[in-house]
């Protein structure tokens, strides 16, 4: 098999990782993804239905769990004295991921066919009828977009700190490569070159050489992302001027579709991991002027989505989101 060059081994001191990197490391890793989606969605607390449930192995579960626990998605809670045995109960923190999931699913089931099994649909019992989520600014409650959407970077911003310094998920290092649930998400924001190739072009990278300057990355690296987002239909090269032999990097309308996820993520991690010097980015919606923040309605009847109303399949949740 061919390396992989976004595993490649990082010898540069770590700066400090803000909200930012905190999240995509997190979320950029599908068993992450997947324990967190049985404790949202199942119920599921302990580890043996964790296991079983994933047919994951209990190094790799190990390891999550107590990576999330640290994260304070979970906290744990003796049920046993003898054994001794714990359970993993979710957060407000862990329980406010599923605006996550349900984005990463919504994308996954609409753009990517590659999938072991269909994706359930969603419904939402608010109205009862399948839906996807869709972004609306918090501020004036419209439907907003990445046309309409500024960043700068906040306090505890730069392009540096805002990607993961190490993820669990090193496929060349023989790591689990994960369920293989939500493929595309996790090639797209998986690893940390991965993600920082895909928030150079969200924040409007479109050269190589821009993508090469902002990501700070060697160029085998950037080419190969750019071919891969390529290869997936995210990005598309268009000539950059007649004649010039270059081209330019489109996002397509599939890789403008990830973007609410990207906002709903970031969201998610400058709400529980705000460094303490302030924001990592702050965002303005270019229709109202306002700040933005991301909140999700649902495409049929139009109103705001909330965790508890949202059914995947013809279950309800178990948890009270
Ligand atoms: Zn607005
Ligand atoms: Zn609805």
């Amino acid at each position: 098999m061919r390396p992989d060059p976004a595993a490649a081994p990082e010898t540069e001191p770590a700066p400090v990782e803000n909200s930012n990197a905190i999240a995509l490391g997190l979320i950029g890793d599908e068993w992450n993804l997947a324990i967190a989606r049985l404790a949202i969605q199942d119920g599921v607390r302990r580890y043996k239905d964790f296991r079983d449930r994933l047919g994951i192995a209990n190094s790799v579960l190990t390891v999550r769990l107590r990576r999330l626990t640290e994260a304070g998605v979970f906290t744990m809670a003796q049920y046993s004295d003898a054994p001794r045995r714990y359970e993993y109960i979710l957060t407000e923190r862990g329980r406010d991921l599923w605006k996550v999931l349900l984005t990463i699913w919504s994308w996954e089931a609409v753009w990517v066919t590659e999938h072991i099994e269909p994706l359930p649909p969603m419904r939402h019992a608010g109205c009862g009828q399948a839906f996807s989520p869709v972004m609306h600014c918090l501020t004036c409650g419209k439907p907003a977009g990445i046309h309409d959407v500024r960043q700068t970077f906040g306090p505890s911003g730069g392009f540096e700190r805002s990607v993961p310094r190490a993820t669990t998920r090193r496929r060349s290092a023989g790591g689990s490569p994960g369920p293989g649930l939500v493929p595309q998400t996790i090639e797209l924001i998986g690893n940390r070159w991965s993600a920082s190739a895909i928030a150079a072009t969200f924040l409007g990278a479109r050269r190589f050489t821009d993508m090469l300057a902002m990501m700070g990355a060697p160029p085998t690296i950037v080419s190969d992302r750019l071919r891969k987002f390529c290869q997936m239909g995210v990005l598309e090269t268009v000539p950059a001027k007649a004649g010039s032999g270059r081209v330019e990097y489109r996002l397509t309308d599939k890789g403008r579709a990830f973007f609410p996820h990207v906002m709903v993520m970031l969201e998610w991690g400058d709400r529980w991991f705000r460094a303490p010097e302030g924001p990592a980015s702050l965002y303005t919606h270019a229709a109202c002027g306002g700040e933005f923040h991301p909140v999700l309605y649902c495409s049929v009847c139009v109103r705001e989505l909330h965790g508890s109303l949202v059914q995947v399949g013809d279950d309800p949740p178990k948890t009270d989101i």
